[in-house]
């Protein structure tokens, strides 16, 4: 399941998606199971 960060924004790939859900790069917990679709549109890639 591919997740997204909510703080970075960077896509995150979760092997358990129960708990433990945490951002491997910036360690927010906050994380959204969508595509960040339109949000890479409007944001630019670093
Ligand atoms: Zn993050």
């Amino acid at each position: 399941m591919a997740y997204y960060c909510l703080r970075c924004k960077r896509v995150v790939e979760l092997k358990a998606d129960s708990q433990g859900v945490r951002c491997p790069y910036c360690g927010y917990r906050a994380l959204k199971k969508e595509r960040p679709a339109v949000l890479v549109k409007k944001v630019k890639a670093v």
